[in-house]
Order: C-alpha cells, then sequence, then structure tokens
C-alpha cells in the first residue's frame, strides 16, 4: 500500500472525518434545524414559546439521551442530553434529523390492508378484527407453531410484549436481527461459559487493537464512542485499526494494518502465537482461569507463525511481531471486533481469536477491558398463561432449523412453512443478505402483519398494517447495549401527540390479545401500554419516569471468569466467501459509512443529502477501487461499470482509491432503497444486500458473511 497520512489528507476525506468525531455537531445541528424548515413537507412552526423535553433517541443501539427544543409544542431541534451518561451531550446526524421521521414523507398514516396491489385505508378495529381472526384460524388448525416474528432487538418490553405474545398463541419463533452483540454474546458464552453482554471500557484502555469497528464510523454505540476516540490523544491512548481500506477510522488511528478481507481471525492468531512464543503473555490469570492453554500454544505455534501468518494476511511478518509486544506491553490493551458498525453479526472462529488476546494479557473484567456483563433483569413478567393448543404447538421445532434468520426466510420459501409473519421495527427484505431471494420467501407466506411506521421494502409486502408511533411520539424502555460497559436503562417518551392515526406498538399488542380466542388476552392484564411499562419496570419505573433513565455504576464485574482456551482451537473452520477466484477475481466488501443508515432505519433526507459524491451522485452509486484494479479491468474514474457476484449483478460507477488493496471493491450499505413515495431516499444507489450473503456461521447460526467474489466490467 502506497497511501500514507499525507496523501490520505489529500484524497479529500479528512474533512469528512473530522465532522464524524465532533461530537457535538453544532454546525449539523443548525443546518439540520434549517433544513428541516424547508422541506415542503414540514411544517414551519408559527412563533410561540420555546420549552424543552427530554427522551431517548431509539433510531439506533446507541440509545442517546436527547433534549427536544419545540416552539409553541412543535419539535424544532434535537440536541444531545448533556448529564445522559451514555452520550453526555453528544449526538449524531440522524439522532438530529428525528424531526424529519416524524414528518417523513413515507410514514403510514394509517391502518391499511392490501387489496390486490394497493392498499386502502381501514379503522383500527378492522385491522385488528382481521389480524385477530386470521390468528386464530391457525391456531385452531393446530399450526400455532407456524407463526413468526421478527424483531430489531429482543431487549426492552416491546420486544418482550411480542415473545410474550407468540408464546400465549403456541410459538417459539421469535428472531432478531443479527448484530455483532450476538456474535460476542455467543463467543464469551463459549470461552467463558454462561451468557453475558460485552461491554468494551475503551475509556479506560491505554491500546485498542480493532479488527475492522469502525469506532467513527458509528461502532456499537455510535456518539459514545466518537467522543472516546476524540480524548484518545490525551489520554496517550493509542489505536491500531486493521482493514482492507482506508476508513475514517484506519486514517485517525495511530497505525492502520491493510490486511485481506476475512484474514482477521488468522491475524488475531498470528499476534497471539507471537505473545505467547515471548512469554508476554499473563501467565498468573493464564494459569489461574484457563484450561487448554498448552494445546493452544501449541496449535499457534505449529499453525501461526509470523511467517505463515504474513502469507495469508499480507501483513509483514515484522509488523505482526511488532503489533504483538505493542500490545502485551501495554497496561490495559483491548481487542475488538465486529466490523463497520457492529450492525451484523460475525463469525464467532473470528470473534473468539479476537478475544483469544484479551484472555492471554488477562484483561476481563478489569478496568479498560472487556467486561461481561450479565443480562439486564429489571423486567418483571408475570407467567404467561397457555391453553393446550398453545402448549402443544410450543413444544415443535422452530421454523429456522439454524437457529437464525438466514435459516427462517430460506425456510420461509417453502410451501406453508410459516403461516404469519409479524414484523416490528425490522426490515428483512432490505437488510437481509441476499434480499431478493428473503423478498420472495415474505411473498409467499400466507399472512403478513407490518407494525411499521413507515412504508418500506418489507412493509410493502405486507397484508395488514398496524402503523407505530414514531421516535418522539413513543413511550418505550430503551436498554443500552452495543457494548457499552455500563448497564443504561433509558426511557424515551413522547414529547408530541401523534399526528396520524397510529399506535404504541405495544398497545396494539394489549388490543389484539384480548381480541384472540383462548387464554391468550389473559396474559396480557394491562389496561395499556403505559400500565404494562410501569408494572413490568417495578422498582426502576420511578428513576425512570423521574430522571428518564436508571445507570448502574461502570465498574467491571466481580468474581472470578474462566477461559476455555480449547474452544479456540476447536472453532478454526473458517467461514469462506461465496463464489470461485477464476471467474470472480475480486472481493467485494460492504462498507458503513457514518451518513448512511444501514439497517431497518431508513436514512432521513437531510443524512443522504450529506453523503459524499464519491459514494453517491444522483443515483449512481460510486465503488471504491484501487487505481491497479482500476488498470487491470480495464476502468477510469467515473466509468459506468457492471458489478457482478454469484448472488446478482448491477451498474455502477467507480471511484479509484489509493487506500484501498488492490482486488477489493467497496461499496457503501444503505443505499438502493426502492421507496415509491421518498424520492429523498428511494431509488438511489444500490442495495448491496442483493449482491452478497448470508454465510450461515457453523458455530451460531448467524449470518458471518463479511464479502463475496466479484467481477467488475465497463458497462
Ligand atoms: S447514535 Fe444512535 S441513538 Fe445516538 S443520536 Fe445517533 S441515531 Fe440516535
Amino acid at each position: 500500500m502506497k497511501v500514507d497520512r499525507r496523501s490520505f489528507l489529500g484524497l479529500g476525506l479528512g474533512a469528512a472525518a473530522g465532522v464524524a468525531v465532533t461530537p457535538a455537531t453544532w454546525k449539523l445541528m443548525d443546518d439540520s434545524s434549517i433544513w428541516t424548515q424547508n422541506w415542503p413537507w414540514t411544517p414551519v412552526p408559527p412563533a410561540g414559546e420555546a420549552t424543552y423535553d427530554n427522551t431517548v433517541c431509539s433510531l439506533c443501539p446507541g440509545n442517546c439521551g436527547i433534549m427536544v427544543r419545540k416552539i409553541d409544542g412543535r419539535p424544532v431541534k434535537i440536541e444531545g442530553r448533556s448529564d445522559y451518561p451514555v452520550n453526555a451531550g453528544g449526538v449524531c446526524l440522524h439522532g438530529i434529523s428525528a424531526i424529519q421521521y416524524l414528518y417523513d414523507p413515507s410514514r403510514i398514516k394509517a391502518p391499511l390492508k392490501r387489496e390486490n396491489d394497493t392498499f386502502v385505508e381501514i379503522t383500527w378495529d378492522e385491522a385488528l378484527d382481521m389480524v385477530a381472526e386470521r390468528l386464530t384460524e391457525i391456531r385452531a388448525s393446530g399450526s400455532a407453531d407456524k407463526i413468526a416474528c421478527v424483531t430489531d432487538q429482543t431487549k426492552g418490553t416491546i420486544p418482550g410484549l411480542f415473545a410474550r405474545f407468540l408464546k400465549a398463541t403456541g410459538s417459539n419463533n421469535v428472531y432478531a436481527m443479527d448484530t455483532m452483540e450476538k456474535t460476542w454474546e455467543i463467543t464469551l458464552e463459549k470461552i467463558h461459559g454462561g451468557r453475558s453482554s460485552a461491554g468494551f471500557d475503551l475509556e479506560n484502555s491505554d491500546f485498542v487493537l480493532s479488527f475492522g469497528a469502525g469506532l467513527i464510523e458509528g461502532w456499537g454505540s455510535p456518539v459514545k464512542n466518537f467522543k472516546i476516540n476524540s480524548s484518545r490523544k490525551e489520554r496517550g491512548s493509542t489505536l491500531v485499526q486493521v482493514e482492507p481500506r482506508l476508513s475514517n477510522t484506519a486514517a485517525n488511528a495511530d497505525v492502520w494494518i491493510a490486511a485481506k478481507p476475512g484474514t482477521e481471525a488468522d491475524l488475531a492468531l498470528g499476534i497471539a502465537g507471537v505473545i505467547i512464543k515471548e512469554s508476554l503473555f499473563n501467565s498468573a490469570f493464564v494459569t489461574a482461569s484457563g484450561k487448554g492453554f498448552q494445546e493452544l500454544a501449541a496449535v499457534l505455534g505449529k499453525n501461526y507463525s509470523p511467517e505463515a501468518v504474513a502469507q495469508t494476511t499480507g501483513v509483514k511478518a515484522a509488523k505482526i511481531i511488532e503489533i504483538a509486544r505493542d500490545f502485551a506491553r501495554s497496561s490495559a490493551p483491548i481487542a475488538i471486533a465486529g466490523r463497520g458498525r457492529g450492525m451484523s453479526a460475525g463469525s464467532v472462529r473470528e470473534f473468539s481469536a479476537v478475544h483469544l488476546l484479551n484472555c492471554i494479557v488477562g484483561n476481563i473484567n478489569t478496568k479498560g477491558g472487556v467486561w461481561t456483563l450479565a443480562a439486564q433483569d429489571y423486567e418483571k413478567w408475570p407467567a404467561v398463561e397457555m391453553d393446550d393448543l398453545a402448549t402443544a404447538a410450543f413444544e415443535q421445532a422452530p421454523l429456522d432449523s439454524a437457529g437464525s434468520m438466514a435459516g427462517l426466510f430460506t425456510n420461509a420459501g417453502k410451501e406453508k412453512n410459516i403461516e404469519a409473519l409479524l414484523i416490528h421495527q425490522a426490515n428483512p427484505c432490505f437488510a437481509l443478505g441476499d434480499a431478493g431471494s428473503v423478498t420472495e420467501a415474505v411473498k409467499k407466506i400466507p399472512f403478513v402483519v407490518s407494525f411499521s411506521s413507515v412504508m418500506d421494502e418489507t412493509t410493502q409486502e405486507a397484508d395488514v398494517i398496524l402503523p407505530g408511533h414514531m421516535l418522539l411520539e413513543r413511550l418505550e424502555d430503551r436498554p443500552s447495549g452495543a457494548g457499552v460497559a455500563q448497564r443504561v436503562t433509558g426511557l424515551s417518551r413522547p414529547v408530541i401527540e401523534p399526528l396520524f392515526n397510529t399506535k404504541n406498538p405495544g398497545d396494539t399488542l394489549l388490543e389484539l390479545a384480548r381480541k384472540m380466542e383462548g387464554t391468550i388476552g389473559a396474559s396480557f392484564p394491562w389496561e395499556s401500554y403505559e400500565e404494562c411499562l410501569e408494572a413490568v419496570t417495578g422498582d426502576l419505573w420511578a428513576e425512570l419516569s423521574d430522571q428518564g433513565y436508571a445507570a448502574e455504576t461502570a465498574t467491571p464485574p466481580g468474581g472470578g471468569v474462566k477461559v476455555d482456551f480449547s474452544f479456540i482451537v476447536k472453532s478454526q473452520a473458517p467461514v469462506e466467501m461465496e463464489g470461485e477466484a477464476k471467474d470472480f477475481p475480486l472481493v467485494l466488501v460492504p462498507v458503513d459509512n457514518v451518513r448512511i443508515s444501514a439497517g431497518s432505519l431508513i436514512s432521513s433526507p437531510f443524512a443522504i443529502k450529506t453523503v459524499s459524491d464519491n459514494v453517491l451522485k444522483g443515483k449512481d452509486l460510486l465503488v471504491e477501487i484501487n487505481p491497479e484494479t482500476a488498470r487491470a479491468n480495464k476502468l477510469s474514474h467515473g466509468d459506468l461499470a457492471v458489478i457482478e457476484t454469484p448472488k446478482g449483478k448491477a451498474t455502477v460507477r467507480v471511484n479509484l482509491f489509493e487506500g484501498i488493496m488492490p482486488g477489493v471493491v467497496a461499496m457503501a450499505k444503505g443505499l438502493g432503497h426502492v421507496l415509491d413515495n421518498n424520492k429523498y431516499v428511494g431509488g438511489k444507489g444500490v442495495n448491496i444486500n442483493e449482491l452478497m450473503g448470508p454465510i450461515v456461521d457453523p458455530v451460531s447460526g448467524l449470518d458471518a458473511a463479511w464479502g463475496i467474489r466479484a467481477r467488475l466490467s465497463r458497462a
């Protein structure tokens, strides 16, 4: 690689990095405030009294505390809440766009039912009756186990109500979108035993070795990590970024290591091998806590010498040795995994190899290390009442046969496998790998019910839409996650009356349960979701409702931790990318861009307007390739080209970039939405999920796709 810091800045990305790491994005906030007033569909407030309401942003797993400025009762501006433990006054550009989401042209304004290829408005009673009758029929036919639900996450009382509704009905088919959090949970369970969530005490670490984690691109809890990274130099902490392209995080790092995509686990094992061989590991910790260490040391010594790993990864042996020494000699080194924003799952082999580094230096449950946090346990639910139909159906095997969403939708394509699907805050027809096949599978499901606030790709396939309130209209508890080393529960609360004929999904489920036959209603004794939330959060409610959040002190979990090194030896099968090199000589990798939402959330018009011309120009998506790759494929900067993978093909434009490894093609995630009623975001770019994935991880069953073989030719 020829790119150094100076030539990188010359490539014009420095300014983008600067904006991204500024936690209090005042300029952007003002821009958003002004722009929001200028969108044709956003009402301009009259003059009036200015007031402020606190709430929690639920647009991503960061769950930041925010303050909403209102004029005459109408929200006009979002700012970060300075006393909130997660974001401490910061807010990202998606958070400041929350007002646009309120008035978004894609919003669903009333319950809808499908009639042929269109939707017609119906009353809430009609909509709920339709859903209750259909689900009751499915139950009566003995197929309650063929009802499935997909949500954005598993934590909190709204996902809890969905799981409860499914259980009372007789189904254990509740799925949440795959994220790095799940892979970390499985990795920690395999290595340490017992279920826990990973917390990363980056703030107190003096050496962060990141295997693709986009600390500036919005990894984990985005604002928290922007701020931690911004103070890195003052704290004397080093960041080493392993990534095949010069992302903003790599450019901001002290050291950037360009490793071949998909070889991160090998690199981590090579570094671990050096630490063990040179006796730089924490022998007291390893002796007291570990089993299988000698066996692991032998495998690393035999198969992962710096020279062998250099061949696999493309990283020089001397650099591997240097990083290993620097990491092990730091006082609080931490190694982290989860590519980009961490909104996708990864391979357990890779996460285990990375976490091995934390284990051998003994930085588990210590200041500046990885914390094994017990699951949030504030939700106190009464037992679910299950009638005979529910009890019999609940015992049936899950629908996915692989423990994953990928398996669920593969099976959904089979006749009568899923009879009904409930979708809440998830957009699998866009956000899952091989999105085209997922959409075809969803089309085959006889009855699809969406609780979405907006008309996204999956909701377009629904038979009935029970529209939910949008952020700023909705009450909901928001437990922290995404790697935050502190258990914080926030309360997202309404700061404005609902603009349209929508409901809180919690209230919708309570009403639906009461309309169902059998004992289902008995499991939902609350008059309203608010009453349910207050009852279920129990002791926490007073603090939540008074302060807007409840936070535990950020201290490492007590007690010892065991380490099963033999698991790392056992989980050695790499997750191979799809495609043959002879047919597809390049590797396409997805890239998270801090300005583009890539999960179930659709980018706001404001956020899309801020995306660089090097990523999206008009409606054309640009892929990054090295000039060497361009020469080999007879392409020049700006050319229209066709990118083909084993999964599909698309027309793109070429962006030449010295900061990407030859042979690699990088494409932004989150573009290519098909949204007929949203000209600001719809029809712009290409959805990378039409071109790649999924690859089911052999250990976790989650989608571990990180790239796919590809070829590129002039259009
Ligand atoms: S980081 Fe996430 S939770 Fe925080 S303001 Fe941005 S979108 Fe909202």
